[in-house]
């Protein structure tokens, strides 16, 4: 049987990081359902925030002031003394990526350059043009192969095995040979990302099933805040790219059928540029009252800046409107519409990365530390891999220096892969019943239409029944192919199970908050209601079904104040 000191699930940024900060001495491996750099952090366009100050109306920054427009963004949900650590290591978790080689975009004297972004009140964020996550991925995986980090790829992780509150190990399927198997560890770290294809617009790669959050879920460990879903204002109208909030950062307008700057009307002072939040519900808004362009999607403009500023520093942008939508954004207008684009909430985890379950950590986007709140501000999400990456990779070696395996744990490892390879078999016996892509559209329609931007106790209640439909359907599922080798249906239908009790867990949050807050925006209780509701949501899973509770939320230096833009 394989066995590691420390297994990370995720070859994305969260995950990387945590590699390279494992103590060298112990025997680390890194297992990905893809290749590492196909992960979703690949496609990060706008940038990582960090007060370096370098930008000339940035002068006055501080990692306080970043600290405060986190908390701020975040609707006063997050965390203070964890958000205060993030911004406070931001500074120099750049110039450590700079040493390691990330190629940053520079201002003509040399320094990194950083651009505005929403809800900052100083243009702190860094970036290498348009493919900041590009570029950040490729030098950590460098940086891995050079300190021989094992990889495995194109593994599916299935199953956390936990055995009296303790972590033994994962089984995992592995696509190129279609065994399924057990990995035994003394600690394991997830970093598996988003979610995002639980939804059906999505920015998200076609890889965001969010299976390891489930995962962790299914093996007991409580799950945060999940009914917090970013939704990105801008993305390219039908195939839900991403249009970074970076072309806004530039001076884009966001432009009405009327020809009207709309944002004048819901966050005067800072228009294009306020948190993703509230920009998304201005454009949701304009779209149904019937200001947008076949009602559909409203205009990202960047006509008014310079052909050559467009070319230096958006040109993934450019390209992509010119590939996707036969439109050159010097030329003409984006048209652009909301959609889903990142998780708030996720495994809940504490400022050292640790879980409820020994020797279990997470990181990066499938982790909930509580930077982020009700709502995320751009930027902040590659920071926080990161920054947490790391120290979740240092956790896990200081802890499995006091921790000692058994052998019983093989039995167990065994056991458990067992339960997972009769499951399969069941799948291929039968020759009728669900179609798994059939499921996933149905979820992915459910979850658009039930729990989007705007959110009431009616719909969310018809979501809780039509996931439980799903539920019940996906007891009939069957595999249509006969070979596990390379199987994409094999797959789907092993991350179902997750997406479903993911789906079920942030419908149940959203129905249970009775009020609006971040990104929960509910159309029935339009108020933050901090009396009641300043709070985290904890769902566990107790026999299958989601258990909700609350936990205090760290107020250490800023009282909460009313949100304005
Ligand atoms: C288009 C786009 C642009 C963005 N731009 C920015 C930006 O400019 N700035 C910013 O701060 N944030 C940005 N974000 C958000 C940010 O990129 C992500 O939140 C972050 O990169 C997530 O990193 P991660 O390491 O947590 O996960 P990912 O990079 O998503 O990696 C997840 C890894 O887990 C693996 N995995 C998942 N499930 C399993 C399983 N069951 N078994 C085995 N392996 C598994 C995958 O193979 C992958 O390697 C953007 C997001 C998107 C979608």
């Amino acid at each position: 049987m394989i066995s590691q000191d420390i297994l990370i699930v995720g070859g994305g940024l969260a995950g990387l990081a945590a590699a390279l900060s494992c103590d060298s001495h112990l025997k680390v491996a890194v297992i990905s359902k893809v290749h590492p750099l196909r992960s979703h952090s690949v496609a990060a366009q706008g940038g990582i925030n960090a007060a370096l100050g370098n930008n000339p109306d940035g002068k006055d920054d501080s990692w306080e002031r970043h600290a405060f427009d986190t908390i701020k963004g975040s609707d006063y949900l997050a965390d203070q003394d964890v958000a205060e650590v993030m911004c406070q290591k931001a500074v120099s978790t750049i110039y450590e990526l700079e040493y390691l080689g990330v190629p940053f975009s520079r201002f003509p004297g040399g320094l990194i350059a950083q651009r505005p972004f929403g809800g900052a009140g100083f243009p702190r964020t860094c970036y290498a043009a348009d493919r900041t996550g590009l570029v950040i991925l490729h030098t950590l995986f460098e940086q891995s192969i050079r300190k021989q980090v094992k990889f495995y790829n194109e593994w599916l992780v299935t199953k956390l095995v936990v055995k009296d509150g303790k972590c033994l190990g994962v089984v995992v399927y592995d696509l190129a040979t279609g065994q399924i198997m057990p990995v035994r560890t003394r600690a394991a770290i997830f970093a598996t990302g988003g979610y995002g294809r639980v939804y059906s617009k999505t920015t998200n790669a076609y890889i965001n099933h969010g299976s390891g959050t489930g995962i962790a879920y299914k093996a007991g460990v409580p799950l945060r805040d999940m009914e917090f879903v970013q939704f990105h204002p801008t993305s390219l109208f039908g195939k839900n790219i991403l249009i970074t909030e970076g072309a806004r950062g530039e001076g884009g307008y966001l432009v009405n059928n009327k020809g009207k700057r709309f944002m004048a009307d819901y966050a005067p002072s800072t228009m294009e540029l306020a948190p993703r939040d509230i920009v998304a519900r201005a454009i949701q808004t304009e779209i149904d009252k019937g200001n947008g362009f076949d009602d559909q999607y409203i205009h990202l403009d960047l006509r008014h800046i310079a052909e050559e500023k467009i070319k230096k520093r958006l040109p993934g942008i450019r390209e992509i409107c010119i590939n996707f939508a036969g439109i050159d954004p010097v030329e003409a207008p984006i048209p652009i519409q909301p959609a889903q684009h990142y998780s708030m909430g996720g495994i809940d985890i504490d400022p050292k990365c640790a879980s409820q379950v020994e020797g279990f950590f997470a990181a990066g986007e499938c982790a909930c530390v509580g930077v982020h709140g009700a709502n995320r501000l751009g930027g902040n999400s590659l920071l926080d891999t990161v920054v947490f990456g790391k120290i979740s990779g240092e956790e896990a070696s200081v802890y499995i220096k006091g921790s000692e395996g058994t052998n019983s744990d093989e039995k167990i490892l065994l056991e458990e892969a067992l339960e997972v390879k009769t499951r399969v078999e069941e799948w291929e016996k039968r020759d009728s019943g669900e179609k798994i892509h059939r499921l996933l559209e149905r979820l992915k329609v459910v979850m658009s239409e039930k729990v989007g931007i705007f959110r009431k106790k009616e719909d969310l209640t018809e979501g809780m029944e039509k996931i439980s439909e799903l539920k019940e359907d996906y007891k009939r599922v069957y595999l249509s192919g006969n070979c596990l080798r390379y199987s994409q249906e094999l797959v789907n239908l092993l991350e179902f199970d997750s997406m479903l009790d993911l789906a079920e867990v942030i419908t149940l949050g959203a129905l249970r908050r009775e009020e609006t807050r971040g990104s929960h925006y509910r159309l029935d209780f339009k108020e933050r209601n901090d009396k009641d509701w300043l709070k985290h949501t904890l769902a566990s899973c107790k026999e299958g079904k989601p258990q909700i509770s609350y936990s205090g939320v760290n107020i250490s230096k800023y009282e909460p104040e009313a949100r304005k833009y």
